[in-house]
């Protein structure tokens, strides 16, 4: 049987419960339950006791549960789904059953009510209990899709300027699709120029332009399980305030970073974060939460956030965010983010991306010094600069070399 469904069960065993209900109709899809029985189609209940399951879902899903709820028995939900759970009850002697008292919606909870005569248990967050520490099947998922992403990122970032952000979001997505990821993590963000000071901007049509900053917010999808990652690079030389704020980010990252371990709480890693940039007088301009989980959701916890409700100690088999963010309004914005395990004596990185403001400035010298050949394709000259520097772009086909 699955770990996390044995786990539950030990779980509704200590508190006494006959079982619990998991909700996960076409209106309210829920990860939950994919996470106990594995069923991923759109609708379907789930009936736990503290030694069977059930998944009752509809006929277009029987096969496919079959296969993928291996260890629950799968039946037909029927026309009225709340006297079907009333009959399992009835059957396996099931008097206490707990629900989702933060996901069902109340009209639903009231056709329980009067359709199937148990005592009902609130499950205060119980599954998502569970979720909070990821199995090593579930890290290495996460881990996949990081690497996907993060390949899928290098493909794209060398051709931003001149380029509209919904271009760029989607050439990222099918590099992601193409490597490997069975979806999106979430709607990719592209946030150029003065547009980076939105936080979660949608990309536009915007065209990029040489010499600001872009922000770019995205992750891939692997067996359920999500990436997250973001990059903020300058696409040429950018102001010098720019620059300070790109820095100012980057430390905060670093700073908080290096808090993630067992035993400090989720709250030292915002603080970490939230006092560089405080100190360097943007505490205004940060106005989100440093990091929260990721797995089967895109946001779940632990979360790293100044409101201390939300504090927890980290444990090793917690994944957790790091993307502190300045956010300036009309002038632009920085975001870095990378995505951790927490291991026994620290932490794992598992998004691949290099955090470097000078990405691609470095990559456009590169290829703009490859030789003159390219460089006549990419702009229809040479560079003296570039032969002053001593980089070798003399001209000539033969005589280049990289200046990095
Ligand atoms: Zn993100
Ligand atoms: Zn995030």
């Amino acid at each position: 049987m699955r770990s996390v469904l044995l786990r539950f069960q030990e779980a509704l065993r200590e508190r006494g419960w006959d079982g619990a209900v998991i909700a996960s109709p076409e209106s309210l899809s829920s990860t939950n339950l994919r996470y106990l029985s594995g069923f991923t189609g759109s609708s379907a209940y789930l009936v736990v006791s503290t030694e069977n399951a059930w998944l009752l879902t509809d006929s277009r899903y029987l096969q496919q549960a079959s296969v993928e709820a291996g260890d629950c028995e799968v039946l037909e939900q029927g026309v009225h789904v709340a006297a079907s759970i009333a009959r399992i009850c009835r059957e396996h002697g099931i008097f206490t059953l707990g629900w989702e008292d933060d996901k069902v919606p109340v009209r639903l909870f009231k056709e329980w009510l009067d359709t199937i005569p148990v005592v009902w248990r609130p499950l205060d967050h119980l599954i998502e209990e569970l979720r909070l520490i990821k199995t090593s099947e579930e890290i290495d998922a996460i881990r996949r899709a990081a690497q996907i992403a993060g390949a899928a990122l290098m493909e794209v970032l060398g051709n931003l300027v001149g380029r509209r952000e919904i271009d760029v979001a989607l050439d990222l997505e099918v590099a992601m699709r193409r490597l490997g990821a069975e979806s999106l993590a979430f709607p990719t963000i592209v946030a150029s120029g003065e547009r980076g000071a939105l936080p979660h901007a949608h990309p536009t049509d915007r065209v990029i332009r040489s010499g600001e900053l872009a922000t770019i917010d995205y992750g891939a999808q692997v067996e359920g399980y999500k990436s997250d990652e973001t990059v903020t690079v300058a696409t040429g030389p950018i102001p010098a305030d720019l620059r300070r704020v790109w820095m100012v980010v980057k430390q905060a990252q670093t700073q908080a970073i290096a808090t993630i371990r067992p035993g400090m709480s989720s709250r030292d890693v915002d603080e970490a974060a939230r006092n560089v940039i405080r100190r360097a007088g943007y505490g205004d301009a940060f106005g989100h939460g440093t990091g929260h989980g990721v797995g089967l959701d895109i946001h779940e916890a632990p979360f790293a956030s100044p409101n201390s409700s939300y504090e927890r100690p980290l444990e090793a088999g917690m994944t957790i965010t790091v993307e502190p963010g300045v956010y300036l309004a009309k002038i632009g914005g920085v975001r870095l983010e990378d995505t951790f395990v927490v291991t026994p004596t620290g932490f794992e990185r598992l998004t691949i991306v290099r955090k470097s403001l000078s990405f691609l400035i470095r990559r456009t010298v590169v290829r703009r010094n490859f030789c003159a050949a390219i460089c006549r394709g990419i702009r229809g000259q040479h560079y003296p600069n570039d032969v002053a520097a001593g980089s070798g772009c003399a001209g000539t086909a033969t005589t280049h070399q990289l200046v990095d």
